[in-house]
């Protein structure tokens, strides 16, 4: 089954929906739970919302930022009710689907959901690489958010049990949290070597950042990117 695949729920406000999602996910056999920030739990009436799936609830693990829950996660797909309100490569469900069956078998995957009223927040989007649209009603997209998670629960359920799915991906995607430590090198290389002014830094890493994130450098690829920046910091200084 898909145990690589962990549910990541952003400061879920109404406890219930926390408990539908914990049903979801054993329905379909999921069991990794992590709540970001969580407004109201544990509590009972996510207890009683959850069924039989009560473990997932006591297995949960609690953590302050999105960073903290998808740190060992390579492949992190943010949801989103809209089409194009993020900047990010879009997969349909059952895209997301196969895509996340597919990388799990290397490494932790992340499903992020946003908060019921808010959706994600622009620095966490950033943090993710691809986003995905449950195809709705154009009048009125919006899931209930144990909903959404049901769907796309359903959608992993379905690509792990297809012969169609290729069992694994031949080069290894980068953890979130070596990307973050690239991120920081490349962003103290451009002040080292003054390609970017610290007092007036515009928004050029930000650009360079998701360019970076959009690529999806293996991990082969980033080491070398690390090499690169190494070498330009060792060397800045020595040509003129
Ligand atoms: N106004 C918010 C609505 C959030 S709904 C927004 O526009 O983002 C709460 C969460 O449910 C969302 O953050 C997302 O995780 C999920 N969700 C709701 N509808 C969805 C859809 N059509 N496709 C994918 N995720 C959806």
């Amino acid at each position: 089954m898909s145990s690589n695949i962990r549910i990541v729920l952003i400061k879920t406000w109404h406890a219930g929906n926390i408990g539908a999602t914990a049903r979801a996910m054993k329905n379909m056999g999921l069991s990794e739970l992590y709540l970001v920030d969580p407004v109201d739990f544990p509590s009972e009436e996510a207890t009683s919302r959850a069924g039989q799936a009560t473990d997932i609830l006591q297995s949960a693990v609690v953590v302050p930022t999105l960073g903290a829950a998808i740190k060992d996660c390579a492949l992190v797909i943010g949801t989103s009710a809209r089409d194009r309100s993020i900047a990010l490569p879009a997969l349909t469900a059952e895209q997301c689907a196969e895509k996340a069956v597919l990388e799990q078998s290397k490494t932790p995957v992340a499903l992020v959901f946003g908060r019921e009223r808010m959706g994600l927040h622009n620095d966490e989007i950033q943090q993710c690489h691809f986003q995905v649209n449950i195809d709705a009603n154009k009048e009125y997209p919006v899931l209930n958010l144990g909903q959404a998670v049901q769907i796309l629960c359903y959608e992993i359920f379905k690509a792990s049990q297809s012969q169609n799915t290729p069992k694994s991906i031949e080069e290894p995607y980068p953890l979130h949290e070596d990307l973050v430590r690239f991120q920081e090198h490349l962003e103290q290389t451009a002040y080292d070597i003054e390609f970017i002014n610290r007092k007036h830094p515009g928004q050029t890493l930000d650009h360079l950042q998701a360019l970076f994130r959009r690529a999806r450098p293996t991990r082969k690829e980033l080491s070398i990117l690390r090499g690169f920046l190494n070498a330009a910091q060792k060397n800045h200084g020595k040509s003129d």
